[in-house]
């Protein structure tokens, strides 16, 4: 193999970066650039998409000119991307109508609310796509940017507008034009993609106003799309790995079958478990999506997924706003100084809470206050937290699978937190296994890729490739461990019906 490297395109909601990986699936050297937030109203999100891309092609080349690297030594290029958010270009000019419209934008929401109001119609969606019907996903932004933008809707109908994800737009841009695709990964968070059947979706295109000519062809994540044809970018290097950031992030944690999990601690967290071939309905509000798959899987695969919407951000609170700690690391200091919280909860419900109890008029508790409480039990409380919040998720998810998440992988900032690792472990009473190289998701991107380019042979190498992990074991006796969930379980009564 003449080829040392594979790059990842990460591309996320506020940087996009550039990841080298070698072929031990080490992380060799990384550029990263940030882009512009856009809030033009309150509730809205917008990126430029044309800074994405300037942001994603500047942080390639630098690496590539970095490690003095040509064509020939990359084997291949995998993207992972933010998910959901959504860009409308006119091919023949490669300009974007307008702002990509990002997946946290509220702007859509009574747009939702009117198409799918009706139960028989969110049931419907729900059936075919696995998504609860929300502005989140890109179906509603879609149909915005073509009512909204003047003109957009006539030159839609007359086969003149492109839609795409991020990583469709990317792959147009990188391919010279010539390839306009994505992956089921991402297709499967549109709320336009039949998930059961494999393709876009007849009466959703049609209760979206969306016309079929605009959309992308879906192919396997893990597949050759086209090769690289830009100016400034070395020419013909295979883009050949595509996935959302999640299910990427499923996938470099080797999460590859039925039952294997991983929750990522970022801002929020996201956990998701692979459900093998079987696409399993929630009975507690999860989303049903498709799984990236390895090549030569013939069946699609599916996860089911869920997020805690306050994860690592309580530490944020309680350093910005609080002036409790300083850094988040430092978090970890502090609340080892006690034993325990001395009984405090802290409910971050600043935006109502998720899974599994689906109350978005919560908002935030602090219970459980003596005159003893300290500043570091208050953040000891902050960082159990995002565990007790976890635990309910997977408590939720096993639920729904039918089966244990008998280890769960775990990555994302907060996951260097040792002490929030055990009291994960304790209160879950379940195994934790923390890889050393916790970007994992530029990790999955570029193991889709280098999987279907030959880089690396198939899926045992890649586990066999895993560094060994950090492991986490449950020690909290049980009794201890049912009355700090009883106390979460309380605190979380006296958030929902203060
Ligand atoms: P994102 O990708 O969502 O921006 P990251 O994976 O970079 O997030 O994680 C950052 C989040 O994790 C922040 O909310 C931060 O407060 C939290 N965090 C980072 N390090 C720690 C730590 N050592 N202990 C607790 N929380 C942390």
């Amino acid at each position: 193999m003449s080829s040392h490297y594979v790059i990842a395109l990460d591309q996320g909601t506020t940087s996009s970066r550039s990841v080298l990986i070698d072929h031990d699936a080490r992380m060799v050297d990384f550029v990263q650039r940030p882009f512009t937030q856009i809030y033009p109203k309150p509730g809205w999100v917008e990126h430029n998409p044309q800074e994405i891309l300037f942001s994603q092609l500047g942080s390639l080349t630098e690496l590539l000119a970095r490690h003095n690297l040509s064509a020939d030594d990359i084997a291949g290029i995998g993207i992972d991307n933010q998910r959901e958010t959504t860009v409308v270009w006119d091919p023949s000019t490669g300009q974007p109508i307008a702002n990509a419209i990002v997946w946290q934008c509220r702007r859509t929401a009574d747009l939702v609310q009117e198409l799918c109001g009706d139960p028989q119609v969110a049931a419907r969606i729900r059936s075919k796509t696995g998504l609860m019907p929300d502005a989140y996903f890109s179906a509603s932004k879609i149909a915005w940017l073509l009512d909204n933008v003047p003109g957009a809707r006539k030159r839609a109908e007359a086969g003149e507008l492109l839609f795409g994800t991020i990583d469709t737009y990317l792959i147009w841009v990188l391919t010279g034009g010539l390839v306009h695709a994505t992956d089921p990964t991402n297709a499967s968070r549109t709320m336009l993609y039949n998930i059961h059947d494999g393709c876009w979706d007849d009466e959703l295109l049609e209760l979206f106003g969306v016309p079929r000519s605009m959309m992308p062809e879906v192919r396997p994540s893990s597949g050759l799309f086209g090769e690289t044809s830009y100016p400034g970018v070395p020419a013909g290097i295979p883009l050949c790995g595509v996935a959302g950031d999640q299910q990427a992030s499923l996938f470099g944690q080797c999460c590859f079958a039925s039952g294997q999990a991983k929750n990522t601690y970022g801002t929020g967290c996201f956990l998701l478990m692979h459900t093998g071939d079987v696409a399993v309905d929630s009975a507690n509000q999860l989303v049903t999506t498709i799984a990236a798959s390895a090549p030569g899987v013939d069946h699609t695969e599916y996860a089911l997924e869920g997020s805690v919407f306050v994860g690592g951000a309580v530490m944020q609170w309680m350093r910005d706003e609080l002036g409790l700690i300083r850094t988040a690391a430092e978090s970890e200091a502090l609340a080892a100084s006690v034993p325990d919280t001395g009984g405090v909860y802290v409910v971050p419900a600043f935006t109502g809470l998720g899974a599994p109890w689906w109350e978005s008029d919560a908002r935030g508790t602090i219970c459980g206050i003596t005159r003893g409480t300290n500043r570091n039990h208050l953040v000891r409380a902050g960082l159990e937290s995002i565990a007790y919040q976890v635990a309910d998720l997977v408590k939720a998810m096993e639920a729904d699978a039918g089966r244990p998440i008998d280890v769960l992988n775990v990555d994302g900032g907060a996951s260097a937190n040792d002490l929030l690792m055990q009291f994960q472990a304790d209160i879950l009473n379940r195994e934790l296994h923390r890889p050393l190289n916790i970007e994992t998701t530029a990790l999955g991107a570029a193991f889709l890729a280098g999987l279907s380019c030959g880089f690396w042979s198939g899926t045992d190498e890649l586990r066999a490739l895993r560094a060994s992990d950090d492991v986490f074991l449950a020690h909290m006796e049980r009794a201890r461990a049912d009355e700090l969930l009883a106390g979460w379980a309380n605190a979380v009564r006296r958030t929902v019906a203060p």
